[in-house]
């Protein structure tokens, strides 16, 4: 595994268990707005972390943190991710896996292991928009059958899209609504601005809430229970929608 960055402790990242968060190194998309660039940018990549020394800290703290998150780049593309995590399984750790989605069968042979317990997917775009927003040439259908493989996996999942509103306006986000199904978990958030992969110009935040809130969005709200989530300003930074 390449790591390039390791979080001892986080309270936010596996819903209701402490855990740590593991970054994989390298990333098949270019988000012009990643904040992660070190993860993805070759010209900037971070130093790695010895996976020896992040299984031993993990070995020493079982039974003080429940849950480790692998996150990155895009942990798919780590060819021994599945015998990794496989290792904290049987350390006793609930796993979270974050990915773009970009690779099905990676996902098909985790779901098969029963390697991930909770899945965090990225839904970056409308399909017509998936390429432009993420950079480089992504096959929908590949999208659209990691989205089915986790809904059938078994374990709990949320699909998250970033408002990037310098290529995505409302109407897109309203256009990803017929990709998510009774039951979906989904995460609108806001686009973190700060140590972007490319410059952003004039980078602005959008109110989520107001647009949430107008007649465009009224078949999203009736067909969903949905929560705001604040940050530590008490500015909105998360819609939460439960599609029923
Ligand atoms: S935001 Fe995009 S480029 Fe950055 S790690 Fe995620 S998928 Fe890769």
């Amino acid at each position: 595994m390449l790591i390039g960055g390791f979080q001892k402790f986080s309270l936010l990242e596996y819903p209701e268990k402490l855990g740590a968060v593991i970054f994989t190194r390298g990333c098949n998309f270019r988000c012009p707005y990643c904040h992660n660039p070190e993860l993805v940018d070759v010209d900037r990549y971070s130093e790695l972390i010895s996976e020896e020394s992040v299984l031993q800290f993990l070995l020493n703290r079982k039974g003080k943190l429940e849950s480790v998150t692998v996150s990155g780049g895009e942990p798919t593309l780590q060819p021994d991710l599945l015998d990794f995590l496989l290792k904290l399984k049987d350390m006793g750790y609930a796993i979270k896996l974050d990915t773009n989605g970009s690779h099905p069968d990676v996902i098909e042979k985790l779901v098969s292991h029963k390697a991930v317990d909770y899945w965090a997917m990225d839904i970056k775009a409308p399909i017509s928009l998936y390429s432009l927003v993420c950079g480089c040439s992504v096959n929908d259908k590949d999208i659209l059958r990691s989205m089915n493989l986790i809904r059938q996996s078994g374990g709990d999942w949320e699909f998250r899209t970033t408002y990037f509103n310098q290529i995505m306006n409302w109407n897109d986000v309203l256009e990803i609504q017929p990709l998510l199904k009774p039951g979906d978990k989904y995460y609108l958030q806001q686009c973190n601005y700060n140590n972007t992969l490319e410059p952003i110009h004039n980078p602005h935040q959008t109110n989520l809430e107001l647009l949430f809130s107008q007649e465009a969005s009224t078949k999203l709200r009736e067909k969903s229970h949905h929560y705001r989530m604040l940050n530590d300003a008490g500015k909105l930074q998360q819609i939460i929608i439960k599609m029923r």
